[in-house]
């Protein structure tokens, strides 16, 4: 059983690489058959989606862009909480087909966030592929179209999560031990 330490935290190995790959070569089938002739740009959200990022579009076998964003967030002066601002979006998208690229849904803020900011820019349509997908946390109706994995609500790191900036390296999934 394969195990890491990361700062004080252990970690036990949760998905294996293989199941990774997998699961992205029956994702990247789903996307090439929807998107064969639309051209789409690929919007990955840094950091977490780089190697999901790279493994998901490599495998993508017509004409596409590709471009990266950051999610900044900020306490803001309401009660509302935190707001989210983008960083980063300089290619037009206005009439394009968008797919967005995450490492995890959870709760969904992030993604709310980045799809209500991306509307604005008029896009033709907005489509979100994930490696990872919290069901069972999941508060917004955004649909989730093309997650690779769902999990529960266990922590995990590693194939670009990270604890406190660690693990992105890792090429496998690790879930945390209690
Ligand atoms: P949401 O906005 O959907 O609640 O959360 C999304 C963000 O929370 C992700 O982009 C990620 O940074 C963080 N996150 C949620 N679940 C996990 C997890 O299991 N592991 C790690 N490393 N980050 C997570
Ligand atoms: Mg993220």
């Amino acid at each position: 059983m394969k195990k890491v330490s990361l700062e004080d935290k252990n970690f036990r190995i949760f998905i294996e690489s293989a199941k990774i790959q997998e699961a992205i070569d029956a994702v990247s089938f789903k996307i090439n058959n929807d998107y064969a002739k639309s051209n789409p740009i690929f919007i990955c959200v840094l950091n977490g989606s780089f190697m999901f990022a790279s493994d998901l579009i490599k495998r993508f076998n017509h004409d596409c862009e590709v471009t990266f964003l950051k999610v900044a967030s900020y306490e803001g002066t309401q009660s509302t909480g935190s707001i989210k601002e983008l960083i980063g979006i300089n290619e037009s998208i206005s009439d394009r087909h968008v797919i967005i690229v995450e490492d995890i849904v959870d709760t969904g803020a992030t993604l709310e966030a980045v799809v209500n900011e991306l509307e604005l820019l008029g896009p033709k349509s907005i489509k979100v592929s994930t490696l990872l997908y919290k069901p069972l946390a999941y508060k917004r109706t955004i649909p989730i179209d093309y997650a690779a994995i769902e999990v529960g609500n266990e922590f995990l790191v590693g194939y670009g999560l990270d604890y406190n900036g660690l693990g992105r390296n890792l090429e496998e999934i690790y879930i945390i031990e209690e």
